[in-house]
């Protein structure tokens, strides 16, 4: 049978790092793992090309005579997946703990640990804080030893009895097809230990919900979409194991003036007929201070004026980005006869002057012209 290629068992590429290496292979040993699928014999198949590949990739110097000879580079050296474990999959575990310890704990039997939780907290900002960056103060829900038992889960503290089923082991072997599989003692779940007389104040938990401050540095530059990860600030692991991630999901909330766009930001700024015309200076907020922006004569209504270096600095990285200013044109409302007068006399001038005032108008109706002298009817 010909051997397939070890990158493409995992489905990785060649330059991929060992962090991915990791998450291909645990990605495919929890779809094909034994345990999970009692009895089927080309799940079993793949999870041994699966570990064979990680084993070897997961090693630079295998690897390394991988990637130079091929197969014939590693052979015998682990390749078959059932060459140290034997027959029966007795040792997937040892694999397993490698790439699985951080979620189902390494610890031998009795001392199974239990990763916490990961918590995700949905922090709304202001622009100007995820523009600028923050420091903010937050409650997040946690555990704590109970007081009234010491954190044993007894109803008078003392230390809990043996759990019968599995005799403190805190795993149950079970006989499935060929297998033999390791399980999570149900009576105890895997404390090796259970409590008869549980404490009033935690239920025999042993711990009981609080929540605890934590300040949160927000980099600036974030946007909505943005994630935070701040690693073992989650909840708390069981029996020792380690504390979960806590994720904190950043939402912008609109701005009265500004959008975000990247790392522009956009406004639009009314401007007057006059202005527009005959040019002028017209101050804008940016989110540092105010800024003078020139209009120059005869600006057309949508024109877009950026305003460099007062947008925002990514919080990847890159350069700051602009203000963009679009200007738009207000018509003026609510006139006096005499302003009407004064704009009737001024459009008769324009008429005058025919497409020198209004290029934009006159070729358009130029096309218009064409457009009903082409209709037939
Ligand atoms: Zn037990
Ligand atoms: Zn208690």
């Amino acid at each position: 049978m010909a051997k397939r290629d070890l990158y493409e068992v995992l489905g990785v590429q060649k330059n991929a790092t060992e962090s991915d290496l990791k998450k291909a292979y645990r990605r495919l040993a929890m779809k094909y793992h034994p345990d999970r699928n009692p009895g089927d014999e080309e799940a079993e198949q793949k999870f041994k090309e699966a570990k064979n590949a990680y084993e070897v990739l997961s090693d630079p110097q295998k690897r390394a005579a991988y990637d130079q000879f091929g197969h014939a580079g590693v052979d015998g050296a682990g390749m078959g997946g059932g060459a140290r474990g034997g027959p029966g999959g007795a040792s997937f575990s040892d694999i397993f703990s490698d790439v699985f310890g951080d979620i189902f704990g390494g610890g031998g039997r009795g001392q199974r640990v239990y990763r916490g939780a990961d918590l995700r907290y949905n922090m709304e900002l202001s622009l100007e804080e995820a523009v600028h960056g923050t420091s903010q103060t937050i409650q997040v829900p946690s555990w704590k030893p109970c007081e009234p038992c010491d954190g044993k889960g007894t109803r008078d503290g003392s230390e809990p009895e043996t759990c019968p089923t599995c005799h403190g082991h805190g795993d149950v072997r079970m006989q499935q097809g060929f297998f033999s599989v390791q399980q999570t003692c149900p009576r105890c779940g895997g404390t090796g230990a259970v409590v008869t007389d549980p404490c009033n104040a935690c239920g025999g938990q042993g711990r009981v919900h609080h929540t605890r401050e934590l300040s949160i540095e927000i980099p600036p530059g974030v946007d909505t979409g943005d994630r935070i990860r701040l690693s073992g600030e989650g909840e708390p692991g069981e029996r020792g194991g380690p504390p979960g991630d806590l994720y904190v999901q950043v939402m912008v909330r609109e701005h009265p003036i500004f959008v975000r766009d990247g790392e522009h930001l956009r406004c639009q700024v009314p401007i007057s007929m006059v202005t527009a015309a005959l040019g002028g200076e017209l101050e804008v907020p940016t989110l540092d201070g105010r800024v003078t922006l020139r209009i120059p004569e005869g600006t057309q209504s949508g024109k877009v004026f950026r305003v460099r270096g007062k947008g925002v600095k990514p919080v990847r990285g890159g350069p700051q980005g602009d203000l963009l200013c679009r200007v738009v044109v207000e018509t003026p409302v609510n006139l006096t006869r005499e302003q009407k007068d004064l704009l009737k006399q001024l459009a008769k001038t324009l008429d005058k002057g025919g497409d020198r005032h209004s290029p934009q108008s006159q070729s358009w109706l130029d096309k218009a012209k064409k457009f009903f002298e082409d209709l037939k009817f």
